[in-house]
């Protein structure tokens, strides 16, 4: 081989390495919506999405994307570019709006005016090497945040630093970018939106209180967590979906507020719906909610990799349930029935299936109430066993660790001689072998020793009912005849007199 060839080969070699990654701009257009310019790398003339289910083209993309440029097109697998040696740079406008899917972040939400939260997932593209350069350019004279960083006073930021590791979170996680700067509040920044002064006071209070408790419980976080709350007036409107909430049934389902939120790499985001007045329901609602989506603070990634939505899930609900009692917010009656309506809900929902093949343990209310009931029925195990460690003293320990959270190690920890043992072997086995969920419930709740009053003529849901707004009609034939038609768990005994499991 001669020198020269060599040389040639080489300089091929070294262009290949150096080759120009995707580049992915994120911005605030001048009317608040998203601009997202994708740089195409020198011969590529499709850049994939990473995200490419049907959802994301059907109801993200399609109908709120548009390509600004005639040179490029979107496509439901990627952004396309119509010739090699035109378009390096396509400019995709994304409409701000609310997606409302359970358990999917918001793709482009405005957070009020000269604000917005996006995620990155819908716009990763795929490719490895080199991965995709992120910039996010940060509004004159306000602020952007992603994975805990901030950058105030406006300007480019390229995100992360290549070889930082941190290519995997940055491909999936929510920036904000907003016109205004953050509200700092104790130990939280904050932006509120369209939120009336009385509900933007409670959530501060409320936030900044549980904050200083899970401080106090669980140690300080890494880095000062961005808090976004937008409000939705919904004036009128009926709440549908808090008529199928047991937290906001009665006065809160006419009045008050109907919360989504998520929450990840130190920002938590919450959309409330609201009507009229806060009340003291629509209060304790409020921090229910807020306690628990503030937990996942703590969380990090860890339940995040795990896959059983109930681990992550169910821990926040335990956890928010035990601080909000501890600190007086929540009292036994109310902490008792939220227990007693998780075990409900949790062995009518899933029902007779077992459930590993239950498709809604991963989705809606079934992993907070299911989650939240095993999480109880480990504690309880425990405490039978003569362990006396509080609640929130075991998930220190447990959180303390550095792996993910899976359900292996979730029992790995309860089955230990010096927590639940044996008590817990039931549970672990319905979970997963293939024995029908909602009568062997029952069972794994006496063998890790929650007492329940279960009267002889009652049975678990029948499969022929279905659920149990059709087991309180008289047509469904198998249903139980006592009155409410319901199986009613004595988990903890009655609330004013037996609370076993608390602090
Ligand atoms: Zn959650």
């Amino acid at each position: 081989m001669t020198v020269f060839r060599l040389l040639v080969l080489l300089l091929a070699w070294c262009g290949l390495a150096h080759a120009e990654p995707a580049g992915i701009t994120l911005s605030l257009a001048d009317d608040n919506a998203l601009t997202v310019q994708y740089r195409f790398p020198a011969g590529a003339s499709t850049l994939r999405f990473a995200m490419q289910d049907a959802q994301a083209w059907e109801l993200v993309r399609k109908p709120h994307w548009r390509v600004l440029e005639d040179c490029a097109v979107l496509e439901p697998q990627g952004l396309r570019r119509r010739s090699l040696q035109g378009c390096e740079v396509a400019t995709v406008r994304v409409e701000p709006g609310l997606l409302r899917l359970d358990r999917r972040f918001e793709p482009a939400q405005s957070l009020g005016d000269g604000a917005l939260a996006l995620h990155t997932r819908y716009y990763a593209v795929q490719g490895e090497d080199p991965a995709a350069r992120w910039i996010v350019r940060a509004p004159a004279g306000g602020t952007a945040f992603w994975l805990g960083q901030e950058r105030p006073g406006g300007g480019e930021a390229l995100v992360p630093a290549p070889a930082s590791g941190l290519q995997a979170q940055i491909d999936d996680t929510t920036v904000v970018l907003s016109r205004r700067p953050f509200e700092q509040w104790h130990g939280l920044r904050a932006l509120v939106a369209d939120l009336p002064e009385a509900q933007r006071r409670e959530i501060r209070a409320a936030a900044e209180a549980l904050l200083a408790e899970y401080r106090h419980s669980f140690g300080a976080l890494a880095f000062e967590p961005l808090l976004l709350a937008a409000g939705r007036s919904r004036a009128g409107a009926p709440f549908a979906a808090a008529l199928l909430d047991p937290r906001l049934r009665g006065d809160d389902a006419a009045v008050g507020i109907l919360p989504r939120g998520d929450v990840q790499d130190g920002t938590v985001r919450m959309t409330l719906e609201y009507s009229g007045k806060m009340g003291d329901r629509g209060r304790g609602a409020l921090r229910v909610f807020l306690a628990h989506e503030l937990f996942h603070l703590w969380h990090g990634r860890r339940f995040h990799a795990a896959g059983e939505a109930w681990l992550g899930e169910g821990n926040a609900d335990w956890i928010a349930l035990n601080t909000l009692h501890r600190m007086g917010w929540m009292n036994d009656s109310v902490y008792v029935l939220l227990l007693e309506q998780a075990f409900n809900e949790c062995a009518a929902g899933i029902g007779p299936q077992p459930w590993r093949s239950a498709p809604q343990r991963q989705a809606g209310t079934l992993p907070y109430r299911c989650g939240l009931a095993f999480q109880a029925m480990a504690f309880e195990a425990a405490r039978r066993e003569g362990n006396s460690t509080a609640p929130l003293d075991q998930w220190r320990a447990i959180l303390s660790g550095a792996g993910a959270v899976d359900e292996a190690a979730f029992f790995s920890w309860y089955g230990r001689a010096d927590f639940g043992g044996a008590r817990l072997d039931a549970l672990r086995a319905l979970l997963a072998g293939d024995a029908p969920f909602a009568p062997g419930l029952p069972a794994a709740m006496r063998a890790a020793g929650v007492s329940f009053d279960l009267a002889p003529s009652l049975s678990w849901m029948p499969p022929a009912c279905g659920s149990k707004a059709a087991a309180i009609q008289v047509n469904c034939v198998d249903a139980p005849s006592v009155p409410g038609g319901y199986i009613h768990l004595g988990v903890i005994g009655s609330a004013k007199s037996r609370v076993e499991i608390r602090q």
